[in-house]
Protein backbone atom coordinates (compact mmCIF):
# COMPACT_ATOMS: atom_id res chain seq x y z
CA UNK A 1 0.00 0.00 0.00
CA UNK A 2 2.83 1.97 1.15
CA UNK A 3 4.53 1.59 -2.36
CA UNK A 4 1.13 2.35 -4.24
CA UNK A 5 1.01 5.83 -2.83
CA UNK A 6 4.59 6.64 -3.11
CA UNK A 7 4.28 5.36 -6.63
CA UNK A 8 0.86 7.80 -7.09
CA UNK A 9 2.54 10.72 -5.75
CA UNK A 10 5.32 10.01 -7.94
CA UNK A 11 3.50 10.13 -10.42
CA UNK A 12 0.85 12.97 -9.65
CA UNK A 13 4.10 15.03 -9.10
CA UNK A 14 5.34 13.92 -13.06
CA UNK A 15 2.34 14.74 -14.32
CA UNK A 16 1.65 17.99 -12.64
CA UNK A 17 5.37 18.84 -13.86
CA UNK A 18 4.33 17.72 -17.49
CA UNK A 19 1.62 19.58 -18.05
CA UNK A 20 3.43 22.55 -16.52
CA UNK A 21 6.20 22.13 -19.14
CA UNK A 22 2.90 22.36 -21.74
CA UNK A 23 1.77 25.42 -20.17
CA UNK A 24 3.73 27.34 -18.38
CA UNK A 25 7.94 27.91 -18.06
CA UNK A 26 9.83 27.00 -21.11
CA UNK A 27 13.02 26.87 -18.95
CA UNK A 28 11.99 23.90 -17.03
CA UNK A 29 12.75 21.44 -20.12
CA UNK A 30 16.08 23.08 -20.46
CA UNK A 31 19.03 21.16 -19.92
CA UNK A 32 22.23 23.21 -19.38
CA UNK A 33 24.47 20.94 -18.37
CA UNK A 34 26.62 18.86 -19.51
CA UNK A 35 28.07 21.44 -22.15
CA UNK A 36 29.33 19.76 -25.55
CA UNK A 37 33.10 20.25 -25.72
CA UNK A 38 33.64 23.03 -28.42
CA UNK A 39 35.45 21.13 -31.57
CA UNK A 40 36.73 23.32 -34.80
CA UNK A 41 35.52 21.27 -38.24
CA UNK A 42 37.70 20.94 -40.73
CA UNK A 43 36.91 23.30 -44.06
CA UNK A 44 34.85 21.31 -45.68
CA UNK A 45 33.53 17.70 -43.91
CA UNK A 46 36.55 15.69 -45.27
CA UNK A 47 38.95 17.52 -43.33
CA UNK A 48 40.09 16.48 -40.10
CA UNK A 49 38.65 18.14 -37.20
CA UNK A 50 40.22 19.83 -34.35
CA UNK A 51 40.03 16.86 -32.15
CA UNK A 52 41.09 14.24 -34.64
CA UNK A 53 44.03 11.93 -34.74
CA UNK A 54 45.81 12.25 -37.80
CA UNK A 55 46.06 8.44 -38.97
CA UNK A 56 47.91 9.63 -42.35
CA UNK A 57 48.39 12.98 -44.06
CA UNK A 58 49.56 11.53 -47.44
CA UNK A 59 53.34 12.23 -45.93
CA UNK A 60 53.58 10.48 -43.05
CA UNK A 61 52.98 6.64 -42.32
CA UNK A 62 54.34 7.10 -38.23
CA UNK A 63 51.13 5.61 -37.50
CA UNK A 64 51.39 2.53 -38.73
CA UNK A 65 53.02 -0.90 -38.44
CA UNK A 66 53.68 -2.61 -41.71
CA UNK A 67 52.79 -6.56 -41.48
CA UNK A 68 56.63 -7.50 -40.23
CA UNK A 69 58.07 -3.83 -39.42
CA UNK A 70 58.03 -0.52 -41.20
CA UNK A 71 55.16 -0.03 -43.95
CA UNK A 72 56.70 -1.03 -47.16
CA UNK A 73 53.86 0.11 -48.72
CA UNK A 74 54.37 2.99 -51.44
CA UNK A 75 54.34 6.60 -50.43
CA UNK A 76 53.47 8.74 -53.67
CA UNK A 77 51.65 11.59 -54.70
CA UNK A 78 50.10 12.15 -51.62
CA UNK A 79 48.71 8.91 -50.97
CA UNK A 80 49.75 5.16 -50.22
CA UNK A 81 49.01 2.58 -52.22
CA UNK A 82 49.01 -1.41 -51.13
CA UNK A 83 52.45 -2.87 -52.40
CA UNK A 84 51.39 -6.15 -53.33
CA UNK A 85 52.34 -9.74 -51.08
CA UNK A 86 54.13 -7.09 -48.42
CA UNK A 87 51.18 -7.50 -46.05
CA UNK A 88 48.39 -5.53 -44.47
CA UNK A 89 49.38 -2.70 -42.51
CA UNK A 90 47.97 -1.84 -38.90
CA UNK A 91 47.88 1.41 -36.51
CA UNK A 92 50.34 1.71 -34.26
CA UNK A 93 47.34 2.99 -31.98
CA UNK A 94 44.01 0.95 -30.75
CA UNK A 95 40.59 1.98 -30.99
CA UNK A 96 37.63 1.46 -29.64
CA UNK A 97 34.32 3.53 -30.24
CA UNK A 98 35.47 5.26 -32.99
CA UNK A 99 34.47 8.24 -35.63
CA UNK A 100 36.44 7.31 -39.03
CA UNK A 101 37.25 9.35 -42.15
CA UNK A 102 39.08 6.87 -45.16
CA UNK A 103 39.48 7.85 -48.46
CA UNK A 104 40.31 5.33 -51.11
CA UNK A 105 40.91 4.42 -54.70
CA UNK A 106 40.85 1.07 -56.10
CA UNK A 107 43.27 1.82 -59.48
CA UNK A 108 42.32 2.89 -62.73
CA UNK A 109 43.32 0.19 -65.17
CA UNK A 110 40.43 -2.52 -64.69
CA UNK A 111 41.67 -6.20 -63.88
CA UNK A 112 40.28 -9.00 -62.71
CA UNK A 113 36.44 -9.20 -61.80
CA UNK A 114 34.44 -9.70 -59.05
CA UNK A 115 36.39 -10.09 -55.48
CA UNK A 116 39.47 -9.62 -57.90
CA UNK A 117 38.82 -6.34 -58.84
CA UNK A 118 40.21 -3.42 -55.97
CA UNK A 119 40.14 -5.54 -53.25
CA UNK A 120 40.96 -4.17 -49.88
CA UNK A 121 39.42 -3.80 -46.40
CA UNK A 122 39.43 -1.69 -43.74
CA UNK A 123 39.23 -4.45 -40.20
CA UNK A 124 38.42 -2.61 -37.23
CA UNK A 125 39.76 -4.04 -34.38
CA UNK A 126 42.17 -5.88 -36.70
CA UNK A 127 38.91 -8.26 -37.00
CA UNK A 128 35.61 -6.84 -38.90
CA UNK A 129 35.80 -5.54 -42.39
CA UNK A 130 34.72 -3.18 -43.78
CA UNK A 131 34.87 -4.22 -47.95
CA UNK A 132 36.87 -2.09 -49.87
CA UNK A 133 36.02 -3.45 -53.65
CA UNK A 134 35.61 -1.83 -57.43
CA UNK A 135 31.95 -2.46 -57.56
CA UNK A 136 31.33 -0.21 -60.20
CA UNK A 137 29.61 -2.51 -63.30
CA UNK A 138 31.44 -5.44 -61.25
CA UNK A 139 28.98 -8.32 -59.95
CA UNK A 140 30.07 -9.95 -56.84
CA UNK A 141 27.99 -11.91 -53.85
CA UNK A 142 25.87 -8.45 -52.16
CA UNK A 143 27.47 -9.43 -49.02
CA UNK A 144 30.60 -9.27 -50.08
CA UNK A 145 30.46 -6.11 -51.85
CA UNK A 146 31.61 -2.73 -51.26
CA UNK A 147 30.16 -0.82 -48.29
CA UNK A 148 28.97 -4.64 -46.65
CA UNK A 149 30.60 -6.16 -43.66
CA UNK A 150 32.28 -9.09 -45.43
CA UNK A 151 30.48 -12.11 -45.60
CA UNK A 152 27.86 -10.37 -42.99
CA UNK A 153 25.89 -7.28 -44.01
CA UNK A 154 24.69 -6.57 -47.12
CA UNK A 155 25.18 -2.56 -47.80
CA UNK A 156 21.74 -0.60 -48.30
CA UNK A 157 22.65 0.98 -51.53
CA UNK A 158 25.84 0.48 -53.88
CA UNK A 159 27.51 4.33 -54.40
CA UNK A 160 30.65 3.46 -56.13
CA UNK A 161 32.39 5.65 -58.53
CA UNK A 162 34.11 4.78 -61.35
CA UNK A 163 37.64 2.99 -60.68
CA UNK A 164 40.45 5.66 -60.29
CA UNK A 165 38.44 8.30 -58.38
CA UNK A 166 38.39 9.03 -54.97
CA UNK A 167 36.39 7.70 -52.54
CA UNK A 168 35.61 8.53 -49.15
CA UNK A 169 34.46 6.56 -46.37
CA UNK A 170 32.83 8.18 -42.72
CA UNK A 171 31.94 5.62 -40.25
CA UNK A 172 31.15 5.55 -36.82
CA UNK A 173 31.67 2.10 -34.88
CA UNK A 174 30.90 0.60 -31.55
CA UNK A 175 33.19 -1.46 -30.37
CA UNK A 176 31.43 -5.23 -28.78
CA UNK A 177 31.91 -5.16 -25.05
CA UNK A 178 33.16 -8.45 -23.46
CA UNK A 179 32.58 -9.05 -19.39
CA UNK A 180 35.53 -10.30 -17.37
CA UNK A 181 35.06 -13.70 -18.26
CA UNK A 182 34.93 -12.78 -21.77
CA UNK A 183 31.93 -13.23 -22.26
CA UNK A 184 30.14 -11.12 -25.17
CA UNK A 185 28.11 -8.42 -23.11
CA UNK A 186 27.01 -6.12 -26.37
CA UNK A 187 27.62 -6.78 -30.08
CA UNK A 188 29.48 -4.18 -32.12
CA UNK A 189 27.28 -1.56 -34.16
CA UNK A 190 28.28 0.08 -37.08
CA UNK A 191 27.58 3.10 -39.76
CA UNK A 192 28.98 3.38 -42.45
CA UNK A 193 28.55 6.46 -45.21
CA UNK A 194 30.04 6.00 -48.41
CA UNK A 195 30.31 8.68 -50.72
CA UNK A 196 28.18 10.67 -49.08
CA UNK A 197 25.35 7.85 -48.68
CA UNK A 198 24.18 5.94 -45.88
CA UNK A 199 24.97 1.98 -46.63
CA UNK A 200 25.26 0.82 -43.11
CA UNK A 201 22.39 1.91 -40.31
CA UNK A 202 23.74 1.46 -37.06
CA UNK A 203 24.01 -2.11 -37.85
CA UNK A 204 24.69 -5.17 -35.94
CA UNK A 205 27.91 -7.24 -36.67
CA UNK A 206 27.86 -10.88 -36.04
CA UNK A 207 31.59 -11.39 -35.11
CA UNK A 208 34.83 -11.62 -36.32
CA UNK A 209 35.16 -11.39 -40.08
CA UNK A 210 35.63 -15.04 -41.54
CA UNK A 211 36.15 -15.91 -45.25
CA UNK A 212 34.52 -19.36 -44.52
CA UNK A 213 32.21 -20.46 -42.10
CA UNK A 214 30.03 -18.73 -39.37
CA UNK A 215 31.46 -15.48 -37.69
CA UNK A 216 31.68 -15.32 -33.87
CA UNK A 217 33.16 -13.03 -30.99
CA UNK A 218 36.17 -14.02 -29.36
CA UNK A 219 36.93 -11.55 -26.69
CA UNK A 220 39.48 -9.01 -27.26
CA UNK A 221 40.73 -5.66 -25.77
CA UNK A 222 38.66 -2.96 -25.28
CA UNK A 223 41.03 -1.16 -27.66
CA UNK A 224 42.94 -2.71 -31.07
CA UNK A 225 44.38 -1.54 -34.08
CA UNK A 226 42.74 -1.27 -37.08
CA UNK A 227 44.24 -3.09 -40.21
CA UNK A 228 43.91 -2.18 -43.81
CA UNK A 229 44.51 -5.26 -46.00
CA UNK A 230 46.70 -6.06 -48.90
CA UNK A 231 44.24 -8.00 -50.86
CA UNK A 232 47.13 -8.31 -53.92
CA UNK A 233 45.40 -5.00 -56.07
CA UNK A 234 47.26 -1.46 -56.23
CA UNK A 235 44.44 0.05 -53.85
CA UNK A 236 45.52 3.65 -52.30
CA UNK A 237 44.67 5.38 -49.92
CA UNK A 238 44.79 9.24 -48.23
CA UNK A 239 43.40 11.00 -45.39
CA UNK A 240 42.55 9.24 -42.54
CA UNK A 241 41.71 10.64 -39.45
CA UNK A 242 39.91 9.14 -36.53
CA UNK A 243 37.77 10.75 -33.38
CA UNK A 244 37.51 8.50 -30.39
CA UNK A 245 34.05 8.58 -29.12
MG1 LIG B 1 38.60 -7.18 -48.70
Amino acid sequence: MKKFFSTFLALTASVAAFSQAHSGDPKLTELWDPVPSIVQPGKTAQDAPSDAIILFNGKDLSAWNGNKGPVEWTLEDNAMTVKRGSGGITTKKGFGDCQLHIEWRTPSVVKGEGQGRGNSGIFLMGRYELQVLDNYNNKTYSNGQVGSIYKQLIPLANASRPPGEWQTYDVIFIAPKFNADGKLQSQARITVIHNGVLVQNNATIWGGTEYIGIPEYRPHAAKESIMIQDHGDLVSFRNIWIREL
